[in-house]
């Protein structure tokens, strides 16, 4: 504690009513949750499982929980829940599930199977799905997100495209609960309306949970901020910590709003702000304050820093973005060698997962460790995804995406008019295609040996169904694999047997993963089916798993991704004109937006900042000119300096072999 300056301590100790602290990047906002839940615990004798912080990514759950584990330990801290939203919506739905009527094993739709279900729905309404999918999947995310149900969505409907959306939010809403399948948006949606509804289970966890943490609060949306208010209820046991400046999700959802709002729903609200950076050096908040100045403000903020001047800014003008990528990797190496850090201490940031393609080639080329969060996860892989499959059907038979995904995966020689046949039955009879399999017999339509093939598929699925219920579940996971020879189905579908080998390393390591879930999981949630649940929702939040994170690795992640960490050594690359601002942004006249993601990407440097821009990038196959950005103009001058391009160019001849003969080796390696 007496590492707090006096203001973070007046914010930890504060216990006896709401309190908001908001203040700017770096100035030991996430600190003071850590601290205060350690403070509770260990000085007011409040126990853990009375606590709650919550925050947004599975990345600063997990950094918080570390953080947390530091600070306080034993039986005191036992059941103290430090989650994502959505990880705390998941434990609130398991538990209390049976009121909104869905069955136990529900699944988890990730972004993909909504859309794909979004797509079958339109095929079977119009005949075809008008490249819709995407606009009416982001339009029912925001009516979930603002807690309209699609009955409402369709009386406010704004005209006939807007009714096209609404009529598809009713259907598809109706389709989940078909397959008790829930999506992302519901994991939160579906508590607040359960308390709603349901004074008893919400009481149930007011007592649970006397108080409550949230860390970025300017990043909840409607569904959130009614999650909280529910859960704190009149008692006002509640300590929120937010930057209006960092607020980057509006496209989602957001509304820091929500941070003003605050003092309208608790009059007794007390305000603590922070001014003092421990994070960057004077020269990189001059530099992040300036960029922000160009946004109104609703609260202002000054942040100063003791930890020196620091080294100018770099700016690197790049010929396109195969220079930038190289100049990039090249420097990071270049400096490791010089002594400069381990690679972990570098982090390069982008606006847009496509950058990060030629980026990781050129690391790969470079044979430089690197880790991409977010963007292609773990889980987007084919191996993963087919072994989920196997694991969602498991705990829920209604699945029939992931029915589809399995049933010939590996070969079963299940054919597609009898899957047609199978699911035509199934929707006659308003049951799943897996429970289709066993009553299909009685059906002549389809060839008696297909009949035959699917019942003994469903047979044998049940059996293991069986032994994860009588506790043998893990054995029963492992034995799964091995009957389904899933090892000898990649051999026959990889393009070597490395590949091969590298992917079953995957399942083994999904089902390690698994395995220690469970283990780790509390009392009333050591059952393979939570332990699959809390699985597919690490999945869905799209981070990676957790063993490389202790690994010396440079840090390649989006801009978004970013938030909330930190790092000695920052990049940010394609600093352009319909980059960073987005071409969507400016359109739409939103470059306050994008400041704030500027800002929020200078103020993760510790030490020292480089922002490039390129020339010339590749668009579409043509190659276009690029623009710097704006917001380079908005940086203070005499703390740049200027770099790149003609050195850029020379470099680039003497490498242009290297890298070539690099890639051609890389791709042979594939
Ligand atoms: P962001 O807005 O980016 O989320 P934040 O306000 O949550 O930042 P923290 O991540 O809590 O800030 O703190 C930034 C850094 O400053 C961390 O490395 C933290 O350990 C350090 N720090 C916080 N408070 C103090 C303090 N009183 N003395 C020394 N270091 C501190
Ligand atoms: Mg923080």
């Amino acid at each position: 504690m007496s590492k707090l300056n006096p203001r973070q301590q007046e914010a930890v100790k504060y216990i006896d009513g709401p309190l908001l602290v908001l203040a700017g990047a770096g100035s030991g906002k996430t600190s003071v949750i850590t601290r205060k839940i350690a403070y509770m615990i260990e000085e007011c004798g409040t126990k853990g499982r009375n606590i709650a912080a919550l925050t947004f990514t599975n990345k600063a759950a997990r950094e918080m929980k570390e953080r947390v584990s530091q600070l306080v330990s034993g039986p005191a801290a036992r059941g103290l829940i430090v989650s994502t939203f959505h990880n705390l919506g998941l434990r609130i739905i398991r538990k209390e599930h049976q009121c909104l009527g869905y069955k136990s094993g529900f699944s988890i739709f990730d972004a993909q199977d909504a859309q794909a279900l979004i797509k079958d729905l339109l095929i079977q309404e119009h005949g075809e799905d008008n490249d819709q999918a995407d606009h009416i999947q982001h339009r029912i995310s925001n009516w979930k997100n603002d807690m309209v149900n699609p009955e409402q969505a369709i009386a406010q409907a704004d005209g006939p495209a807007d009714m096209l959306c609404a009529q598809a939010y009713l259907r598809y809403q109706r389709a989940l609960k078909a397959y008790n399948a829930l999506d992302f948006d519901d994991l939160i949606l579906l508590p607040v309306q359960m308390f709603q509804q349901f004074p008893e289970v919400l009481q149930r966890w007011q007592r649970r949970i006397h108080y409550l943490l949230v860390d970025e609060y300017q990043d909840t949306n409607i569904s959130q901020y009614l999650l909280v208010q529910m859960l704190i209820g009149d008692r006002g046991k509640l300590t929120v910590v937010g930057d209006d400046d960092q607020s980057i999700y509006a496209w989602r959802g957001a509304r820091p709003e929500n941070l003003a709002q605050l003092q309208d729903d608790y009059p007794n609200l007390k305000l603590v702000k922070l001014e003092q950076n421990y994070r960057s050096t004077a020269r990189i908040l001059k530099a992040a304050n300036h960029v922000i100045d160009h946004n109104p403000h609703v609260f202002e903020k000054a942040l100063w820093s003791e930890l020196g001047y620091g080294d100018p800014i770099r700016v690197i003008r790049c010929r396109n973005e195969e220079a930038e990528c190289e100049r990039v990797v090249t420097e990071i190496l270049d400096r490791r060698v010089r002594g400069h850090g381990q690679y972990a201490d570098f982090a390069v940031l982008y606006r847009g997962n496509f950058q990060a393609r030629l980026l990781e080639l050129k690391f790969q080329v470079h044979n430089v460790p690197y880790k991409i969060s977010g963007g292609t996860s773990f889980f987007a892989r084919n191996e993963i995804k087919d072994i989920m499959a196997y694991l969602r059907l498991l705990i829920n038979r209604d699945d029939d995406n992931a029915f589809l995904r399995i049933v010939n995966v590996p070969r079963r020689k299940i054919g597609a008019s009898t899957l047609e046949g199978l699911g035509t039955y199934a929707t006659e009879r308003g049951i799943s295609m897996f429970d289709a399999c066993d009553e299909m017999g009685i059906e002549q339509s389809l060839p008696e040996a297909s009949v035959k093939r699917l019942r003994q598929f469903s047979a044998w699925m049940n059996r293991v169904t069986q032994r994860c219920d009588s506790g043998e579940g893990m054995a029963a996971i492992r034995e799964m694999v091995s009957d389904i020879d899933y090892e000898a189905w990649l051999h026959q579908n990889s393009s070597s047997s490395a590949v091969a080998e590298r992917r079953m390393a995957n399942v083994f390591t999904l089902i390690d993963s698994l395995q220690s879930t469970l283990e780790k999981a509390d009392d009333d949630e050591d059952n393979i089916q939570a332990a699959v649940a809390k699985l597919v929702l690490r999945d869905l939040m799209d981070r990676q798993e957790e063993d490389d994170e202790s690994m010396d690795q440079v840090q390649l992640m989006t801009l978004h991704a970013s938030k909330g960490l930190e790092f000695p050594h920052v990049y940010v690359i394609g600093v352009e004109e319909e980059i960073l601002p987005h071409r969507v942004s400016i359109e739409e006249d939103n470059i306050e937006e994008e400041r704030r993601l500027c800002y929020v990407g200078i103020t993760r440097a510790k030490q020292t900042l480089a922002l490039t821009y390129c020339g010339k990038r590749k668009q579409y196959g043509e190659l276009i000119d690029c623009a710097p950005s704006r917001f380079l103009d908005e940086l203070p001058y005499d703390d740049l300096v200027w770099e790149g391009e003609e050195k850029d160019l020379e470099l680039n001849q003497q490498r242009g072999q290297d890298t070539l003969s690099g890639l051609k080796g890389l791709f042979d390696s594939f």
